[in-house]
């Protein structure tokens, strides 16, 4: 560990500067995914921009690379040395309920901000699991569960404070700053660190939707029946259905534990007479379920859709995109990832299309808009380790390759998986290209490296690409 002079950096922060040894350092860098955390030789724990730009000063002097965490679900290169910002102290949340919009600090995570729009009768685009950190959600595009109403979360930003790697807090519009606005929605904290940002709000107040839930021996057809179903249906009605391997543990109700079991989840906003037609043609041919628990319900219940357990885990994941997906393509599925799977494996797949195709008001750096559908498949590292895993999950999406047609990067895992050429494969050629160009004008040093990496355009190797 190299020896870092911090008292000027304590003199002009106003949160904790941590080393490591120090009592708080371990639980400050441990986020949500347990498989994974950075290992810096300063945390900087941030209570507001001018702490975050005193940090990206300090490293930028210093020659260290910055990473910047706000809950840890979503690792991608984890530091080993280098300065990592955490932003959990920046909790702001502000709705202006006449403009539609919510501003929100770096380190809220949507559990914040839902409580504080349903009054209005309005909600964000919010993903499946209400613990994760808003500002990374949609930077990252944001596939939440309203996708296919609404389209990519990230569409809905309005305005974005920034810390650029000048140290510079600059406040980024469509208008204001068009290039840094693009570039940040889809390429996220290469840009900058965001410490703050506005974006609009749908009016939702209610939905028709909820789980219905299979035993996959008994119901062995639902993946199958499901794809069929997604052909056709309106925007309105947003769905996805997973494959998990229930644990056998007492707190699992008895006819799951131990079991695997198919979990369809829906977000209809239409009427629940309508959702009810909707859905009847796959309640039809799914076969039989075990708990059937679709409803109305307000907004503010929306968490229970998915019911993504809070409790920090260790997993790896690995995800893509398809334009249109068959039956071989999800005989591949079960025969690498399903039930008979060498580890268990959490098989999601979700309904895309709709509103994803829709043109934003502004352009911005997200891309794949033409996707019909998201798989994800998460494997929990709880009894085995990594190295069984990772070749699991490699396997799979290499058989997946020819029918797939990029990544999104909010699902797309740590360590290897953040890979250059990997990395490449959630954009689209052009827009990769114009990132580049960005980076280089912005972050010609590639100080904001420990991430889904976007080397400056023109710079050799494109900067250094490690700590
Ligand atoms: C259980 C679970 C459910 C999920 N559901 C969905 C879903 O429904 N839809 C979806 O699209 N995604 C979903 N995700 C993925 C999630 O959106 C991403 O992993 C996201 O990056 C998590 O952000 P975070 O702040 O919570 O995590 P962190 O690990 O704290 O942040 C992830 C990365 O975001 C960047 N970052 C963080 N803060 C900032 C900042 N202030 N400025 C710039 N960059 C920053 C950094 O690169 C950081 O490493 C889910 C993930 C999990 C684990």
């Amino acid at each position: 560990m190299r020896h870092i002079d911090i008292e000027t950096l304590v003199s002009h922060v106003e949160g904790p500067v941590l080393r490591p040894g120090d009592e708080s350092y371990d639980e400050e860098r441990t986020g949500f995914n347990l498989a994974v955390r950075h290992r810096p030789d300063v945390i900087v724990g941030a209570t507001r921009a001018e702490d975050v730009q005193a940090a990206v000063r300090f490293a930028a002097e210093h020659g260290l690379p910055v990473a910047v965490q706000a809950t840890g679900h979503g690792y991608s290169v984890p530091a080993e040395g280098g300065l990592l910002i955490t932003t959990g102290r920046m909790s702001g949340v502000d709705v202006d309920p006449a403009a539609r919009t919510v501003t929100v600090e770096a380190g809220v995570r949507f559990e914040q901000v839902i409580p504080e729009t349903v009054p209005y009768g309005l909600a964000p685009l919010n993903g499946s699991a209400p613990h994760v950190g808003v500002v990374s959600y949609v930077l990252g595009g944001g596939i939440g569960l309203l996708v296919r109403s609404f389209g990519y979360a990230a569409d809905q930003v309005r305005s974005m404070d920034v810390v650029t790697a000048d140290g510079s807090l600059r406040h980024v519009t469509a208008d204001s700053e068009p290039d840094l606005y693009w570039a940040l929605l889809g390429g996220r904290d290469n840009f900058g660190i965001v410490t703050r940002l506005r974006m609009g709000l749908v009016p939702v107040a209610r939905l028709y939707g909820g789980g219905i839930f299979y035993d996959a021996e008994a119901a062995p057809d639902v993946l199958r029946a499901y794809l069929r179903w997604t052909a056709g249906l309106p925007q309105e009605m947003n769905s996805s259905v997973a494959l998990i391997p229930m644990p056998d543990v007492e707190e699992v109700p008895e006819p799951m534990r131990g079991r695997h079991i198919y979990h369809v989840r829906i977000a209809f906003t239409g009427s629940q007479e309508e959702g009810e037609r909707l859905v009847a043609p796959l309640r039809d041919t799914a076969g039989p379920a075990l708990f059937d628990a679709l409803r109305e319900m307000p907004y503010a219940q929306s968490a229970s859709i998915h019911d993504d357990p809070p409790v920090a885990v260790p997993f790896l994941r690995e995800v893509a995109l398809f334009e249109g997906l068959g039956d071989e393509a999800l005989g591949t599925v079960l025969e690498h990832a399903g039930p008979q799977a060498t580890v268990p494996c959490v098989v999601e797949l979700r309904h895309l299309g709709g509103a994803l195709a829709a043109a934003p008001a502004h352009p911005n750096a997200v891309s794949h808009r033409e996707a019909q559908y998201i798989l994800s498949v998460v494997t929990l590292l709880f009894g085995g380790t990594e190295k069984e895993s990772r070749p699991v999950l490699q396997r799979l999406f290499d058989a997946l390759e020819p029918w797939s047609t990029g990544r999104s990067l909010n699902f797309m895992g740590y360590g290897e998986n953040a890979g250059r050429e990997r990395v490449r494969t959630a954009y689209t050629p052009e827009v990769i290209k114009r990132l580049g160009e960005i980076k280089a004008a912005h972050d010609p040093e590639n100080l904001f490296r420990l991430n889904y990496n976007i080397p400056p355009r023109g710079t050799g190797d494109g900067g250094r690409a490690t700590v």
